[in-house]
């Protein structure tokens, strides 16, 4: 295995790129250049080659030593066959052979996969999961995505679209969790962030009497409720906002009883903003699961933090042309040079 791999997370507003030291997880150079996705597909993808010669010319690394350039990219897009579909933060990107244009340009081999699933390969590889091979990652921000890792490798499914936990139905008759996806009462309905807030604000609505600091923090206008009150409430011991946060935690745990019914799973990692809730959330989580669970042992599943938060878009994209034992191997190596 050479010494290096090239992580390239592009995003709406900015393409990051990182060079990233494959035996101790450390980035060695970084560039961060804006995507210009105004100028439709081919300004951005000038940024991505830019960001991409950029990193190796400052980090003054040989091609001959890059295992590889790991691209994630806004979906919808094809993993298995490195296509960008029409993902809606990238207008103009139109059924892209991304991995096979950015592989022709540098003639170092290139892999796409999407957030969630880099995501997942990175905590394996240098994170919260490293050791385990069957991994169910979570994240929870402004959406729900998973990634279903077996035998170390991401689960693709027949057409690359496998793994969108976030949009199974845990309530088809809510009237109110009608989600993004057009589906009524999807997981990430019902305990993504924004819509965490959305049943607090009908919640304060209806119940004006309520007591609560929430309402003075945001100085009356519920429309400024976010997560980050809801924690920072939380955390002065606010009892509605504890509330909240325990009945998200509740619902993840039930939605999570029935991925381990399907996955038995060895670990659960958990990522993204809504994961930095902490002890409230995933204390109620670890309760709910197992009375929500078919499998004996779902008590027993760890689910625990993720571990990478800064630049995981870049050690997500460098991740996916890694295997976990390949990793494994180099370790015992360094340790018997020691
Ligand atoms: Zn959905």
């Amino acid at each position: 295995m050479k010494k290096y791999v090239i992580g390239v997370d592009i995003g709406g507003t900015k393409v990051a790129t990182g060079i990233i030291s494959i035996r101790d997880g450390k980035l060695k150079k970084k560039v961060v250049l804006p995507t210009h996705a105004k100028d439709g597909f081919e300004g951005s993808l000038e940024q991505v080659y830019e960001s991409i010669g950029k990193v190796l010319q400052m980090s003054g690394t040989g091609k001959e030593h890059i295992e590889g350039i790991g691209v994630c990219a806004p979906g919808p897009l094809n993993p298995v066959k490195g296509i960008v579909h029409n993902p809606p933060n990238l207008p103009g990107w139109n059924e892209v052979p991304l991995a096979s244009l950015i592989r022709k340009k540098f003639r170092i081999k290139t892999r796409l996969e999407n957030d969630a699933n880099a995501a997942g390969m990175a905590e394996v590889i240098w994170g919260a999961a490293r050791g385990y091979k069957h991994v169910l990652y979570v994240t929870v921000s402004t959406g729900i995505g998973t990634a279903i890792i077996i035998n170390g490798k991401v689960f693709h499914g027949k057409n690359g679209m496998a793994g969108e936990g976030g949009h199974m139905t845990i309530n088809y008759d809510d009237k109110y969790g009608k989600c993004n996806c057009g589906n009524i009462g999807c997981i990430e309905a019902l305990a993504s962030g924004p819509y965490t807030i959305k049943r607090l604000r009908r919640k304060l609505e209806k119940n004006p009497g309520l007591k609560t600091n929430l309402i003075d923090m945001v100085d009356g206008r519920l429309n400024d409720l976010t997560m980050i009150v809801l924690s920072d409430a939380a955390d002065e011991g606010d009892r509605l906002a504890l509330e909240t946060i325990a009945e998200e935690g509740r619902l993840i745990g039930i939605w999570l009883g029935s991925m381990i019914n399907v996955l038995d799973p060895e670990i659960i990692v958990i990522g993204g903003g809504v994961s930095l809730m902490g002890d409230v959330l995933f204390k109620e989580i670890r309760k709910t699961i197992p009375t929500h669970s078919i499998n004996i042992f779902a008590d027993k599943t760890p689910v625990v933090q993720a571990r990478l938060k800064r630049d995981v878009g870049i050690f997500g994209a460098a991740s996916v042309l890694l295997k976990p034992s390949e990793i494994a191997a180099l370790e015992k190596g360094k340790k018997r040079q020691k």
